[in-house]
């Protein structure tokens, strides 16, 4: 068996001890003679599972009882639309405009009502967080919406915005669990798990109750309403259960590992690695602000498309996989969830200096 080093930014490096445990219940889980991916939504092995996993994730979350968690479907895409249909109540919301995902999501909502991009890294090709402490925050806005961790450019946003008293809607997909987060400061907490959590197909979504209302947009399809994944425990239909089954998995892993502060310290002390080697290279760059860095992505360049082309083909043959920029933006990328072990980013910032001993 070879594994590689994953640098994925998603679908991404999931716990290797998780993924062993999945296989050796694959033909039989815990003695029922099937594997989860067969099991009955209904049966009480599967309502363990699920109820077990939410229960783990307040728990990693410090999840407020007054929050619902949902496992829904139909990836992070999909909460840009049901994010307006059933939060807007006024018909306004306010989006700070990031990178890519806040703009499908800013794109979205105004299908749905009056969408304003209140601030925008954009004239910098996202390469920052704009500076949120006063913003022109709309007085009607139902909410303030932000992608906390631009997954494709690599910036974080490391203080939140200031909503002036509005509900703080966050994706944040790539930085799930990667450290701990004061819940109560978010009406709504969601993210697709494929970057940090599970396999895709499964969002979860963390929304304060009373945000959780049956007055939604006229024509919100029924699968599209808070309230019916709410009042039916994520089960109105049938979940994504085998992708739920590995979550939780995930969840106990985390656990185990000590939690989200240590998750923190871990993903901080790796995140070193890469960003003091790229700040002191003669040949790769860091393309972040530096206070804007996140500790999940980080994208690099060499300032030439050929060099660039070059390593992420050397880097490939030498066990270090996914490594090529997101296909907008070019370069590298570095994708570095919880996930992925220490020594492999110890041994790509080895590698990139052979690299460049070679190249300078
Ligand atoms: C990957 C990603 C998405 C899109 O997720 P899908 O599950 O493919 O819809 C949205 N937001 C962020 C921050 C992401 O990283």
């Amino acid at each position: 068996m070879a594994r590689v080093y994953n640098f994925s930014a998603g679908p991404a490096v999931l716990p290797e001890e998780v993924l062993k445990e999945a296989a050796a219940e694959m033909l039989d889980y815990k003695g029922t003679g099937m594997s989860v991916m067969e099991m009955s939504h209904r049966s009480k092995a599967y309502q363990e599972i699920i109820d077990e996993a939410e229960a783990d994730l307040r728990d990693l979350m410090n999840i407020p009882d007054n929050y619902k968690v949902l496992f829904l479907q139909g990836g992070a895409s999909q909460q840009f639309a049901m994010i307006p249909m059933n939060l807007m109540k006024n018909g306004v919301a306010d989006y700070i405009v990031t990178g890519q995902w806040a703009k499908k999501a800013y794109q979205e909502a105004q299908k749905y009502g009056k969408a304003n991009a209140v601030a925008s890294s954009a004239d910098k090709t996202f390469s920052y967080i704009p500076d949120c402490s006063d913003l022109p925050i709309s007085e009607d806005a139902d909410y303030v919406y932000i992608c906390e961790n631009n997954t494709i450019y690599g910036t974080k946003f490391h203080t939140l915005p200031n909503t002036k008293g509005k509900i703080l809607v966050s994706d944040v997909s790539s930085c799930f669990l990667s450290e701990p987060v004061d819940v109560t400061k978010y009406g709504m907490i969601y993210g697709g798990v494929q970057k940090n959590i599970g396999p895709a197909g499964v969002v979860i979504a963390i929304i304060r109750e009373d945000l959780i209302r049956e007055d939604v947009l006229p024509g919100t399809p029924t699968m599209l309403q808070y309230k019916i994944h709410a009042d039916n425990g994520s089960m109105y239909n049938t979940p994504p259960c085998y992708g739920i089954y590995i979550c939780g998995k995930v969840f106990k892993w985390l656990k185990k590992m000590g939690g989200l502060e240590a998750m923190k310290a871990h993903n901080e002390k790796k995140a070193k690695i890469l960003y003091d080697f790229l700040d002191e290279s003669k040949l790769f760059k860091g393309t972040v602000r530096k206070e804007d860095r996140s500790l999940m992505n980080v994208p690099f360049v060499t300032g030439s498309e050929e060099l660039d082309a070059e390593f992420v083909k050397a880097a490939k043959a030498a066990g270090f996989e996914n490594l090529k920029g997101h296909r907008t933006v070019g370069g590298m990328r570095a994708s570095i969830y919880n996930a992925m072990p220490i020594e492999g980013v110890e041994k790509l910032v080895e590698f990139m200096k052979a690299f460049e001993a070679s190249h300078t």
